[in-house]
């Protein structure tokens, strides 16, 4: 939002009348001092937030997409935000990550196998499984790896993950 150095400012006071106390006089200042261009109502609207709900498990910028069909004014990292805290509400257990992740695997146990590590002191980690590419893996798999990413959450926490594949049966 473009911000203006316009002098403008709001001044409200108000002062017990001095033959009836019981009642205030109310002053007002209104002072803006440059003409700009008027500032315009950037809040999302309720309609582009039924759409996000609607769609919330598709691709943010298909979302985006759609969202501003209907509402042009709303921008891709609007929808992207809004995605995000919509979206939370099915995998934030906790304001932790570790103990959110744990929880969520509790809640999914059926679809994530969680895994248990040995770990020194002073670590933390949380490893797990997903029961529906393990079971189409199973016996196929021909090449396993194992890549890693650091730094990707607010806690600094690194990030691990082993990527099997597969070739197609002939
Ligand atoms: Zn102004």
């Amino acid at each position: 939002m473009d911000r203006f150095d316009c002098d403008s400012s709001l001044d409200i006071s108000t002062m017990p009348l001095w033959n009836d106390p019981n009642c205030l006089k109310v002053r007002i200042i209104l002072q803006h001092a440059i003409q700009h261009k008027t500032y315009e109502n950037v809040d999302m609207p309720e309609g582009a937030l039924d759409l996000i709900r609607m769609y919330l498990f598709s691709f943010p910028p298909l979302i985006a997409a759609e969202v501003q069909k209907n509402f042009p004014s709303v921008t891709n990292k609007q929808v992207h935000n809004a995605w995000v805290q919509l979206s939370a509400d099915f995998w934030k257990m906790d304001e932790d990550q570790i103990i959110s992740a744990k929880m969520l695997l509790v809640k999914l146990k059926d679809q994530a196998d969680a895994w248990e590590f040995d770990v020194p002191e002073g670590v933390q980690a949380i490893g797990w499984g997903l029961k529906g590419i393990a079971e189409r893996l199973r016996e196929q798999v021909v090449e396993v790896a194992l890549d890693a990413t650091c730094e990707c959450s607010l806690q600094f926490l690194n990030f691990y993950w082993i990527i099997s594949s597969q070739h197609e049966s002939r």
